[in-house]
């Protein structure tokens, strides 16, 4: 089965077999050394001041995120189900939530985020998406933080890359907590998740919020290479070697371009057929297409051409389907699955099959390639 949905990602075979060797322990040097290692590969990744690493899904950072950051109210932006879920994770723990809601398809804007911290001056923190992954919409993040930062500094922008770290370069000049999740554009097994933080946010931090995700007790062992509570060695040793997998496949730099141009192939293929990208700004990590037979769509690829691509949740059930773009896809594969799509439309009765939709992958994806020489 080809596994094309935005998280979980497939596992390079390589990352598997790092992973296979005997259970190590934590509190040794020989961990330690990999924990270091890893770490100074995660500081290039995301370009902050800090990193911490938690064994959690990434749910788990986005909470540690809202407890240590934000003491008083949290602005969050919902454009879909996991926008909405830091809205209730701050009422969980008893802040006030503030929320901007749009539709699924529609990122916020930076003007209603401008006015939202203007009119209510209790919000002191932030939580947005890079990649809203419920509808594939990219949100304005970084012109937002720089907006909020020019009227109020404290304010703490806590930013969701779940779907976003390893996939754009991110701009963290303005972003004080930048999270990623192990599953998706990290390539590894669900259960680790990391947050980038800035100088600001470790002051706000101070000696921290909680137990378990209390961040101020992880930052302190990180930096000595250790953590707090049992670190997950395992899913550490996979992560090093995707970092060094990319590294040695080019660099992180070839990923972004080859994601960009990946997630432009596969959105032009299928407009090339007829279908229509859902949301209005759609994100480098999936594409999502709206369709009234999306579900068929999805049926028919898994059980007729061996391939798994994702729905829609909620009030987007059976109405969208979202193919995954992060991580180390070889084009050929991509390349099968929009031809799929093709040939199930023609089954369909929806248009007569020309092998358009693998002619306009190949030409969008490669004919840039050659542009930038690369290869
Ligand atoms: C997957 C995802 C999450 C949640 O991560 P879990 O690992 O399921 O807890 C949060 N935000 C975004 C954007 C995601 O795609």
């Amino acid at each position: 089965m080809l596994l094309f949905t935005p998280g979980p990602t497939p596992v390079p075979q390589n990352v598997r077999n790092a992973m296979s060797d005997e259970t190590m322990h934590h509190r040794t040097p020989e961990f330690e050394a990999i924990f270091e290692k890893t770490r100074k590969h995660l500081f290039d990744l995301f370009a902050t001041d800090e990193v911490v690493m938690i064994a959690s899904s990434g749910t788990g950072a986005m909470e540690a995120a809202v407890i240590n950051l934000c003491k008083n109210t949290l602005l969050s932006i919902n454009s879909g189900k996991f926008g909405e879920r830091f809205g209730k994770i701050a009422l969980a723990h008893g802040l006030k939530n503030v929320e901007i809601k749009n539709e699924w398809d529609t990122p916020v804007s930076v003007e209603a985020v401008v006015n939202a911290v203007k009119e209510n001056s209790d919000i002191d923190a932030i939580a947005i998406q890079i990649s809203e992954s419920a509808g594939g919409l990219r949100h304005p993040v970084e012109e937002i933080a720089k907006a909020v930062k020019e009227i109020n500094p404290k304010i703490m922008i806590i930013a969701d890359g779940i779907t976003a770290v390893g996939v754009e370069r991110i701009d963290v000049t303005d972003i004080d907590c930048l999270i990623a999740g192990s599953q998706k554009a990290l390539m590894l097994p669900p259960g680790l998740s990391i947050l980038g933080l800035s100088d600001a946010a470790i002051e706000t931090i101070g000696s921290g919020v909680g137990y378990y995700l209390n961040l101020a007790s992880e930052i302190k062992k990180q930096r000595q290479n250790t953590t707090a509570y049992t670190a997950a060695t395992t899913l550490i040793i996979g992560l090093l070697e995707v970092l060094e997998t990319i590294e040695r496949e080019g660099g992180i730099g070839v990923l972004y371009c080859n994601t960009a141009r990946r997630a432009k192939a596969t959105r032009a293929a299928l407009e090339a057929i007829g279908l229509h990208s859902y949301p209005k700004v759609p994100a480098k990590s999936m594409t999502t297409i709206d369709d009234a037979d999306a579900s068929k769509i999805r049926s028919a690829l898994k059980e007729e051409y061996g391939m798994n691509v994702a729905g829609g949740q909620d009030h987007l059930k059976g109405k969208i389907f979202r193919i995954n773009q992060m991580g180390l896809i070889a084009p050929y594969e991509s390349i099968w699955v929009v031809n799929a799509i093709e040939l199930i439309l023609h089954r369909m009765g929806r248009l007569e099959y020309a092998g358009i939709a693998s002619k306009v992958y190949n030409e969008t994806y490669f004919k840039t390639a050659l542009e930038q020489k690369e290869i």
